[in-house]
């Protein structure tokens, strides 16, 4: 029985001044023992947010696949296990678009994430054109065989599908088509790693809200959430938490 994750993705969001809701966060998620929760917050929070957040895991939004070296701007595996972060998220849609980050790349950063000890969530989604095109899940399980760090296994990587036009847009898949990927991936998931595959949590995220939390949580083969706009305060976030528990 794998226990659900919710995990909140603070994206480019995030000071010193909303460290309460760090806190209100972290009181839910000790409150809801039945359900895992966490918190990605920016670089600069996560050693002030881990100080905060008491039990409850805080997290990255990347990392670089190597452990140190002449890469300016960048931020590595074990600087994160120092500054608190317990999980780090890699190849989420907005780095993959932006950074161009490629599926061998994203792989390269779960498995430096692993080797720091640090757990990983790693993303996958399809555009809206390729849904469009009906490609979504050979995109998805292309992504999930390219991407997925050697080793991986349930007791450090979660999954976390995301199609790309549910982002942040309101838009969310039907619970069929939610329940469709899902079992795609943990098919594609099984191919690859044999029986390991039933231990891998596999989130659903894409405008995730108190309304839909509960309905999106209950289709086959979710485990758990990636929630971003909804993460950013205890009073839209805590109603997901509860939701999952
Ligand atoms: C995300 O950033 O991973 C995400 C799912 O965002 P939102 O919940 O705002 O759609």
């Amino acid at each position: 029985m794998r226990r659900k994750l919710v995990a909140g993705n603070w994206k480019m969001f995030g000071l010193k001044a909303d460290l309460p809701e760090v806190s209100a966060i972290a009181a839910a998620a000790a409150a809801n023992p039945g359900v895992d929760v966490a918190l990605c917050v920016p670089f600069t929070l996560i050693s002030a947010a881990a100080k905060a957040a008491g039990a409850m895991p805080v997290g990255a939004q990347d990392v670089h696949a190597s452990p140190n070296g002449a890469h300016t701007g960048c931020v590595a595996a074990p600087m994160l296990v120092e500054a608190g972060a317990r999980l780090a998220i890699v190849g989420h849609s907005e780095r993959r678009a932006a950074q161009h980050e490629t599926d061998a790349e994203v792989k390269a950063k779960a498995e430096a994430a692993h080797g720091a000890g640090l757990q990983a969530i790693l993303c996958i989604g399809e555009t809206l054109e390729e849904r469009d095109a009906g490609r979504a899940e050979a995109v998805v399980t292309a992504q999930v065989a390219a991407s997925l760090p050697d080793g991986a296994a349930g007791s450090w990587l979660a999954l976390a599908y995301e199609p790309v036009w549910a982002i942040g847009t309101g838009r969310t898949p039907t619970e069929a088509d939610v329940a469709a990927m899902h079992g795609a991936i943990r098919a594609k998931l099984r191919a690859l790693i044999g029986a390991e595959a039933d231990a891998v949590r596999i989130l659903y995220g894409g405008s995730v809200n108190a309304g839909n939390a509960a309905s999106l949580l209950a289709c086959a083969d979710v485990d758990g959430a990636l929630v971003g706009g909804a993460s950013l305060t205890a009073a839209k976030f805590v109603p997901i938490i509860e939701a999952a528990a």
